[in-house]
């Protein structure tokens, strides 16, 4: 928790109360604009949710659970340049091209926030069809990394105490074995020598690499892991470091701490008070299947994770959110599981139960301020067709989809328990494997298809999400 005011947290808050007030005096002549925030950790498939959505609200043959598209209100969806001139486009039509071309892959991941807008012509509904005429709604997509969420952890804690936390919490996972022998062998009394420091956050980044390689999701700072422009600047050459007895200035100690500040105001506040406090809706994408699929200890991590990324969904939990969201709040926030196409529909219920019972503790603790949340499990691009098949005498529920080396497979992945507990409940107390059976993934390439005029690429629910993030905007 965060104790003082920074100066430069007033002047933020005074900024965005004057731009709160023009945009809503301008609101009353421009049209309306939904701020859409998509995001997940690494790999949770943000860039091909993002990909899928936007082709399937530009040719909606299969969304039938839109209902202002249903109802036949939608005349026109298109593309628009995005207000933001300085953030990257999401680079919808690379990713659709690599989803869907002659050799179907998968895009290049989200590496850093981008922005996409797409604008909507609805016709109005119920009393005001008579009144109003056609309206134009803009939608605008921003996509970020779940990591960079993690860092609002960081402004609430001085280096010492992130030193120590990070230690405690690195301390038994061999992935950071070089790094925390780097770091006790490191005495941070002594002067700054640049090229050991960079040695220092080299290091620490291997480590963050390797831990998340393995599963784990806990990996901050976030920019470590994506530094786009940042890499090799000072604000990402830190790593955690026992304090020694003295660190006066000049010392290592001291110049880490300096940049570990450095990280937080020039790094972690810009991108909450640019892009985050501008968010109507969420939707945060979890890889529940892969986390289940890697152990218990991964699952575990992934809760105590989401957990923490769920905070800056609470903003009265932190202080410096408060001020600059001014009362502002997200409105609807869905928890998604990805890449359901893994397993058959039957499954899909005990997937979302799962996403619920993950999400219950961030939950209880406060009912994210009011905000409407929903929980759901749902395939971007669906790669896969089900199939019965025999196995051992037995018939089961199993997908069947083409790997990436091009071989034709059918996959049953083992059951999921009906009550969650049977998963989370070991995750919890630290057991090292599943008990009663393993859960198998594979990893499948997109599907070739043929898309008919008017139909987006093949998704499961993608319709459903879009109708609770927006649907009542149409
Ligand atoms: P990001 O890092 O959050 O942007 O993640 P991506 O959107 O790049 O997705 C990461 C990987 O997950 C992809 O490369 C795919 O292998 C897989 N993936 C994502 N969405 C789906 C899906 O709907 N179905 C399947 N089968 N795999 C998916």
């Amino acid at each position: 928790m965060e104790m003082r005011v920074p100066l430069s947290s007033l002047t933020d808050s005074v900024t965005r109360r004057i731009e709160g007030t023009m945009a809503s005096m301008t609101g009353l002549m421009a049209d309306p604009v939904i701020r859409l925030g998509v995001t997940g950790l690494s790999r949770a498939g943000k860039t091909v949710f993002i990909t899928g959505l936007v082709a399937n609200l530009l040719d909606r043959g299969r969304m039938p659970q839109l209902k202002a598209h249903a109802a036949g209100r939608i005349e026109a969806v298109w593309l628009q340049p995005q207000p933001d001139m300085t953030l990257p486009r999401f680079a919808y039509e690379e990713h659709l091209a690599a989803l869907t071309g002659d050799t179907p892959r998968w895009p290049a991941s989200t590496r850093a926030v981008s922005e996409l807008r797409l604008s909507f012509r609805v016709r109005p509904t119920g009393m005001f069809a008579g009144v109003q005429g056609v309206r134009t709604v803009h939608l605008d997509i921003i996509d970020y990394p779940g990591e960079w969420l993690l860092d609002l952890s960081l402004l609430g804690q001085s280096y010492e105490a992130w030193s120590d936390a990070t230690f405690a919490r690195i301390a038994r996972r061999p992935q950071a074995r070089d790094y925390l022998a780097t770091a006790r062998a490191e005495d941070g009394s002594r002067p700054l020598d640049e090229s050991r420091a960079q040695a220092l956050a080299d290091s620490f980044t291997a480590y963050l690499n390797a831990a998340r390689e393995d599963g784990y999701s806990d990996c901050t700072p976030g920019r470590f892991l994506l530094p786009g422009d940042l890499a090799g600047s000072p604000v990402l050459t830190f790593a955690p470091l026992p304090k020694p007895g003295d660190a006066p200035k000049g010392s290592l100690w001291h110049e880490m701490a300096r940049r570990y500040e450095g990280y937080k105001s020039k790094v972690v506040r810009p991108f909450f008070r640019n892009h985050f406090a501008r968010i109507d809706r969420q939707v945060v994408l979890v890889d529940a299947l892969g986390a289940i699929h890697a152990g218990p200890q991964a699952l575990e991590d992934l809760r105590r994770t989401m957990a923490d990324i769920l905070i800056a969904f609470r903003p009265g939990a932190n202080s410096f959110l408060s001020q600059i969201l001014m009362g502002k709040r997200v409105e609807r926030i869905l928890f998604a599981a990805t890449k359901a196409d893994h397993i058959h529909h039957t499954q899909h219920p005990r997937l979302t139960a799962i996403m619920e019972a993950l999400l219950r503790d961030a939950r209880d603790r406060a009912n994210f301020a009011g905000a409407r949340t929903e929980a759901m499990s749902l395939a971007s691009l669906r790669a896969t067709v089900e199939e019965t098949v025999t196995r051992h005498g037995e018939t089961v529920e199993a997908v069947r989809g083409r790997l990436m080396d091009g071989r034709q497979v059918a996959l049953y992945p083992g059951e999921l328990p009906a009550d969650p507990a049977r998963l989370l409940s070991p995750a919890r107390e630290g057991a090292e494997g599943w008990l009663d059976a393993e859960f198998a993934l594979m990893s499948f390439a997109p599907a070739r298809t043929t898309l008919r005029p008017g139909e987006g690429p093949p998704h499961i629910r993608l319709d459903r999400a879009a109708e609770f993030l927006i649907g009542d905007r149409l």
